[in-house]
């Protein structure tokens, strides 16, 4: 029967989706995130100054099997990896000073991004870290992919390109904002987003992430 069929093939899609058959990070069979890669992402919160402006917590470094988490989650729809990477970054979080009443404000994807995934990946860490995320920024107009430009076309290729959601930004007024984001790599988006806010009179006290990118040396970025 077509109609089955078609079903059936929904279904196995679904199920495709909900009970992944290799582990995120190292392949595995027949577990969604092995022990040991479960292990791998266990938070060790690091921190870097951005542009002499801002403060970014990560939980995790960028590579190994956190990345390929990371990835798995953003680029292959595995949602329910959420759940471990937004265990990290609770920790990062916290150390970014949220545990007070500081409003955890997601950095928004792209609309293509969003048209291209189906899901907004900072909000959902947010909540699986156990916070509430408060979409005070959206997006301003229409930015290139990051991926594959260095640091100064990222940085010119964000300027400008978020905006505060005026009704939100009021019921927030001088509470303390920690913004936060999947993956640190040259901090252009989380310090368009700081300076967005910033300019809009709200209270910026720091960034955090799931990830960040190694850094060669431990010198203050600028
Ligand atoms: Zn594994």
């Amino acid at each position: 029967m077509p109609l089955l069929s078609t079903v059936s093939a929904s279904l196995a899609d679904v199920l495709a989706l909900l009970l992944p058959v290799e582990c995120a990070g190292c392949d595995a069979e027949d577990q969604v995130l092995c022990g040991e890669c479960r292990g791998a992402l266990a938070p060790r919160p690091m921190s870097r100054l951005l542009d002499d402006e801002i403060w970014a917590y990560s939980a995790l470094a960028f590579e190994g099997v956190p990345a390929r988490v990371i990835r798995r989650l953003k680029e292959d729809g595995r949602t329910g990896l959420a759940r471990p990477l937004g265990r990290a970054l609770r920790a990062a979080v916290l150390a970014a000073g949220a545990a007070g009443d500081a409003v955890v404000v997601p950095v928004p994807s792209s609309r293509a991004a969003l048209r291209r995934r189906g899901f907004a990946v900072a909000p959902l860490l947010v909540r699986r870290a156990g916070f509430r995320p408060v979409a005070l920024l959206a997006p301003a107009r229409v930015t290139a992919d990051q991926r594959g430009l260095d640091r100064d076309a990222r940085a010119r290729n964000v300027a400008g390109s978020l905006r505060v959601r005026p009704r939100p930004a009021e019921l927030v007024r001088d509470r303390p904002i920690v913004i936060v984001d999947d993956v640190l790599t040259t901090g252009a988006t989380l310090l368009e987003a700081a300076r967005t806010l910033r300019s809009a009179g709200l209270v910026v006290v720091a960034a955090a992430t799931v990830a960040a990118t190694p850094r060669r040396s431990s010198a203050t970025h600028r």
